[in-house]
């Protein structure tokens, strides 16, 4: 056989929900054939795409970021029409406004859902009733919603098996180099198989954290990444806050939102959900990282502090946690906003990195990939 002959179309590295889907998005609207997909896991959409609060955007978290919320109304009817059965929608979904240290007022915030079209109403009085009114200066309906992992990763093993789709689990890729005739070489680590590599065409890759963990001629992204150990807290909601979704905005921070993968709600605050952050370097693995970690929880600081605006809270039942790596781009920590991060690199011509930086964000690849001659 020459090296012809086992010259795959596409390795995908990381069985994310983005690499699954740019995988499926290869074979069925490009036409490619042969496509490996190595995932480090044993299975499917089981890291950040997991271990997430689960909301699928309409723009209301971004007022700092229009461009982000803007995008999020695009993309959010577009998530329901091709993911209608992963997405929960029969919960009641309120944003409210903290009085003291927010970055928005109410009526800031109402303006700025008028300015990108999204619906917001006041909330009855028997919901504004669940909160402590003098640390709260209003409350809106909103409509948004929540998304279930597991129903996403049996999507995509059906798809990517009904697209021809090979995947190798519990493997990791540890290099991109050139290959022979202008292709992609890539070599991988299996602790149940000996070290063995594969050559393609083209390589992306999709691995949210791990982008820039390669040896090889790989350079790593020009953009900037910033990596945070992240907890969600998860909750039996007591019978006050069951059917419900709440977000206080935006100093304060916290939410108790639907996680319907395990029909429990997840609590994420902005002081205890991150654990520790770092800059991204080549030599840190935030994988390792997390690995090593020691996972204390901080559910009680977390309860503690929502209690003082929403009291309920008290009679949720902690069930345990999802420690996560977050990663953004260093240039949003300011204002929040989640743009993608989609690079192709000069040194390995036919390499992609992308980052998706939330879910919807999907459409905003797949329009990328759309414009380029594969
Ligand atoms: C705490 C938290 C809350 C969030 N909340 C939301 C939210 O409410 N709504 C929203 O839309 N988004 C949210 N996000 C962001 C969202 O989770 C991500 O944008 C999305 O899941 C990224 O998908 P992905 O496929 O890129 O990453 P992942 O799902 O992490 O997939 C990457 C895969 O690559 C694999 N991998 C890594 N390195 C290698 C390697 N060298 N070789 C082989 N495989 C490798 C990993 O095992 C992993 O499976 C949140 C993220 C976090 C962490």
């Amino acid at each position: 056989m020459t090296s012809q002959d086992n010259l795959l179309d596409a390795v995908i590295i990381g069985g994310g929900f983005y690499g699954a889907t740019i995988a499926i998005y290869l074979a069925k609207q490009r036409g490619f054939r042969r496509i490996v997909l190595i995932e480090r896991e044993s299975a499917l959409l089981t890291r950040a795409s997991y271990n997430n609060q689960a909301r699928v955007h309409n723009g209301y978290h971004y007022p700092r970021s229009f461009t982000t919320a803007y995008r999020s109304r695009v993309n959010l009817p577009k998530f329901v029409r091709d993911w209608p059965d992963a997405v929960t929608q029969d919960f009641t979904k309120l944003y409210a406004i903290a009085r003291r240290n927010s970055k928005v007022t109410a009526k800031q915030f109402a303006r700025f859902c008028r300015e990108i079209g999204a619906k917001i109403q006041p909330a009855d009085s028997s919901l504004k009733a669940l909160f402590e009114p003098r640390l709260i200066e209003d409350v809106f309906l909103v409509e948004e919603f929540a998304f279930d992992a597991t129903k996403l990763a049996n999507w995509a093993t059906t798809a990517l098996q009904d697209g021809g789709v090979h995947i190798q689990f519990q493997s990791s890729v540890t290099a991109i180099s050139s290959g022979p005739d202008q292709t992609l070489r890539v070599a991988i680590k299996s602790p149940f198989a000996p070290d063995t590599s594969l050559d393609a065409r083209y390589v992306f890759n999709c691995t949210y954290s791990g982008l820039n963990q390669f040896k090889g001629d790989f350079a790593g992204t020009r953009t900037g990444l910033k990596h945070e150990i992240t907890e969600m807290a998860l909750m039996q909601a007591p019978s006050a806050l069951r059917g419900l979704g709440i977000t206080v905005m935006d100093g304060p921070f916290f939410s108790i939102m639907p996680f319907p993968a395990r029909g429990l709600h997840t609590l994420s605050h902005v002081r205890y959900t991150p654990h520790m952050h770092w800059n991204d370097a080549q030599d840190i693995n935030p994988y390792q990282k997390l690995y090593q970690y020691e996972c204390a929880t901080r559910v009680d600081r977390m309860v503690r502090d929502v209690g003082r605006y929403l009291p309920a809270v008290h009679n949720a039942k902690y069930v345990n946690s999802l420690f996560e790596i977050k990663t953004v781009l260093v240039k949003n920590e300011g204002d929040d906003g989640r743009p993608i991060l989609f690079e192709k690199h000069p040194e390995l011509p036919g390499c992609y990195s992308i980052l998706g930086g939330k879910i919807d964000n999907i459409y905003d690849v797949l329009e990328k990939l759309d414009a380029e001659i594969l």
